[in-house]
């Protein structure tokens, strides 16, 4: 079987239009304007969606707020929400093909990752509903025999929570349903380019009983109601996942009504492999992360940090592994990497190879488009002769490319990895146990994988340091990092009078 796989065309599919969900009501923009997504793998639209207004973000605020201050969501039992919760991922789960189908159809990816995708969603559902039970605060019997001291944890209050378009139903699984366990209310704003599973998600939250208002979802490009979200004096708390430049802006924003802020970022993350490692599964380990999701993932193991004396082997290795990546149709169940978002961003992948050529790095495998007919597909490809200093060794690229760099000795590989700005994930690959921590400690991300990569659980917590964000997800505090403390002084008997203390 050829490793491309030709796209058919999506023959017999209706484009739906969706609405907006605020307030408790499918609505359309104020402005009366829509947008459509053409499918990145065959190019047939596959959506119309309302192009909210400032004004349409206001009014998903006030309504959520409106559910906050006087809404049940915030001051019903734990319990029940966790009920909900877990109605919400059986609703999930019996509505699993048609997730997948959309995330698939308007990103591009692959439908059996997408697929993979929505069970770990259902799971984090799942996870976050019994987290819910488990909040819970401290009280001090310790201060004194006048004194009881009680801390509080409450919700936040009314999240923004906006969500890029590389893992649409993921991400937003990935806060909202935490954001819900803490009792807190929320406007939801997806990716302009993948917006259909988030609001399809909308209407799963109405069928399981959601009252009005605690969930809002807007459509649209952040860039005209963006400000809204994260200024809005109405808006608590700030979830963002996207790219550091956005990120950074939507910060700046919120600090001028000081709200708390979660951020999910860019990431550069070094995979580095030693002489001794197991070399077959490190082989495989750099081609899947390398390409997964197109290499359109803030995950991707884009730089190989590999010692001088294999970097031969393992590249030859990663090149014959690379040409039998199942690259094309995104619908077909045998298909690894899809196509890429947008012709833009398969513009600007390319330019970053061309880029490096000048620069000086070799071109050893792929480098160009896929002509498959329809669609904007892009060869696997891996960059030899990569030098530190390269755009392509420090840039996130998003693409299906691979930079391949080598170390002499363990400093220069610690060195290199923590060379870029991002710190969101690394991994190490030896079978000495030291040699993995030293690099495990040493290294500055988020998450380290030991002869692994990419794998994940909600009980692990996820987030970058550096520039690849603040705060973490998922983990045992994911549901507290949706609340604020509040303490209640109280005193017992009779107080000491201010005269009687100053005498
Ligand atoms: P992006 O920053 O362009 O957009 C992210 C979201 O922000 C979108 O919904 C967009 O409409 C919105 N937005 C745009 N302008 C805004 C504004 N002024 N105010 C508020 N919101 C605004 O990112 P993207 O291209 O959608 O996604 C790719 C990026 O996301 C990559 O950098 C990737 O590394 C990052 N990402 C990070 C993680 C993580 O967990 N760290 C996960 C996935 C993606």
């Amino acid at each position: 079987m050829s490793h491309y796989i030709t796209p058919k065309i999506l023959a017999g599919y209706v484009a739906p239009e969706y609405m907006m969900l605020i307030d408790g009501a499918w609505q359309k923009s104020q402005s009366g304007e829509t947008s459509s997504r053409l499918a990145p793998g065959h190019g047939t639209i596959v959506g119309r969606y309302q192009s909210a207004t400032v004004a349409d973000a206001k009014l998903a605020i006030a309504s959520a707020r409106k559910a906050f201050d006087h809404g049940p969501w915030p001051r019903m039992k734990a319990a029940e929400r966790s009920k909900f919760l877990h109605k919400v991922a059986d609703l999930i789960e019996q509505n699993r093909e048609k997730i997948a189908h959309l995330d698939t159809i308007e990103s591009g990816k692959p439908i059996q990752q997408v697929l993979s995708e929505i069970d770990g969603a259902i799971d984090i559902w799942r996870y976050a509903a019994s987290l819910a039970r488990t909040l819970y605060g401290e009280s001090y019997n310790n201060l004194g025999e006048h004194t009881l001291g009680i801390v509080l944890r409450e919700p936040i209050g009314v999240v923004s929570i906006i969500t890029p378009w590389n893992f649409p139903f993921l991400i937003v699984s990935q806060k909202l349903p935490f954001a819900l366990a803490a009792g807190c209310t929320a406007v939801v704003k997806p990716s302009e380019l993948s917006s259909g599973s988030t609001l399809f998600l909308g209407q799963l939250l109405l069928d399981a009983g959601l009252p009005t208002g605690v969930v809002n979802i807007i459509s649209g490009k952040g860039a005209v109601f963006g400000d809204v979200l994260t200024g809005d004096a109405d808006v608590d708390m700030i979830s963002f996942t996207g790219s550091t430049g956005v990120g950074c802006s939507a910060m700046a924003i919120a600090a001028r009504t000081m709200k708390k802020v979660s951020m999910e970022l860019g990431g550069k993350n070094p995979q580095i492999v030693f002489p001794d490692a197991d070399l077959e599964a490190f082989v495989d380990a750099a081609v899947f992360g390398g390409y997964f999701n197109a290499g359109e993932c803030c995950n991707a193991g884009s730089r190989l940090i590999v010692h001088e004396s294999i970097v031969e082997n393992v590249t030859d290795r990663i090149a014959s592994l690379s040409k039998r990546v199942r690259v094309g149709d995104p619908l077909n169940p045998e298909t690894q990497v899809g196509a890429i978002i947008t012709p833009l961003h398969f513009e600007k992948i390319s330019s970053y190879i061309a880029g490096a050529k000048e620069e000086g790095a070799e071109v050893a495998l792929g480098g160009e488009r896929l002509d498959l007919g329809m669609g904007d597909y892009m060869a696997p490809t891996i960059l030899t002769n990569v030098k530190p200093e390269m755009k392509v060794a420090h840039e996130e690229i998003f693409g299906p490319v691979i930079s391949i760099l080598k170390f002499e000795i363990k400093t220069e590989a610690l060195d290199i990895a923590n060379s870029t700005q991002f710190g969101l994930s690394a991994s190490v690959w030896s079978k000495d146990i030291d040699t993995c921590l030293e690099i495990s400690r040493g290294v500055r991300a988020g998450t380290v994988w030991v002869n692994t990569f990419m794998d994940g659980t909600p009980e692990l917590p996820f987030g970058g340091v550096k520039q690849s964000g603040l705060g973490r997800e998922l983990g045992r505090h994911s549901v507290e990092d949706y609340t604020e403390s509040k303490t209640l002084n109280i005193h017992q008997g009779a107080r000491t009078s201010w005269w009687v203390s100053n005498a």
